[in-house]
């Protein structure tokens, strides 16, 4: 399977990586593609699905990604990680504070076909404004990088563009994206150099912004345990919810 063929270079990246900002985010995602029941190939683009199981609150994916790009695969599980770490719908932070979110409505396969209107209730805009500059600032230092080949430059700023367009969803997963490219890519660029080069001082802020997002869900995964062990404690006691 393709899927698998996939995964397994990541686990070897994985292996080969010293302690780094890729590495932790691909212990974390590792472990999510065991979730993930259904692998769709696709030419462009990709997404991650959640399929619901409303009666005993576990949660299974379907994932569409383009075989042998393992930088998109990386994203669509990155996707896959902030559903399960803030419960938010795919908003990729914490909002403990969303009001009026209506209930989820599920299609046959447990897809929740009322996630765009759930997602406008999450949603936060001084958190939108915040991840928008996050990503404002690795662009202006992707647009220096003029290590960067010119396809090369393009890519990452396209990426980041669609995230910017799209922050409260496509943070954390385009950040990670570009961290693979640029893994694959040979940089940062090592060795003895007379000044630094801008492409490695691009890598350090990338890797700082996602290391800051890699801790933001591991905390969610922490409130979220402890929320969903509250209420198991209440249905045990007899509460109705
Ligand atoms: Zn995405």
């Amino acid at each position: 399977m393709a899927a698998a063929d996939d995964l397994a270079k990541l686990a070897r990246l994985r292996m080969v990586l010293s302690n780094c900002a890729l590495k932790d985010v691909l212990a974390e995602i590792a472990p999510l593609a065991n979730q993930v029941v259904s692998w769709i190939p696709v030419n462009t683009s990709g997404s991650a699905v959640c399929r619901y199981n409303a009666a005993n609150g576990s949660r299974q994916y379907e994932v569409r990604y383009q075989v042998g790009d393992l930088g998109n695969l990386v994203h669509e599980l990155t996707h896959v990680s902030v559903n399960e770490s803030y419960d938010l719908d795919f908003i990729n932070y914490p909002n403990t504070m969303a009001q009026n979110v209506p209930d989820r409505i599920y299609d046959g396969l447990g897809r929740c076909t009322n996630e765009g209107l759930r997602q406008t209730k999450q949603m936060n805009h001084a958190m939108n404004a915040q991840v928008g500059a996050m990503l404002k600032n690795i662009n202006s230092w992707a647009v220096a990088a003029n290590e960067l080949s010119a396809s090369q430059k393009k890519q990452i700023t396209t990426k980041l563009l669609y995230g910017m367009m799209n922050p409260q969803k496509e943070c954390d997963t385009v950040l990670n994206q570009i961290l693979v490219w640029m893994y694959e890519w040979g940089y940062p660029m090592r060795g003895h150099m007379v000044r630094k080069p801008v492409v490695n001082a691009l890598y350090e802020e990338l890797e700082k912004a996602a290391a800051k997002l890699y801790k933001q869900r591991a905390a969610g995964r922490v409130h979220r345990a402890m929320v969903e062990g509250a209420h198991a404690r209440r249905r045990a006691m007899g509460y109705s919810a």
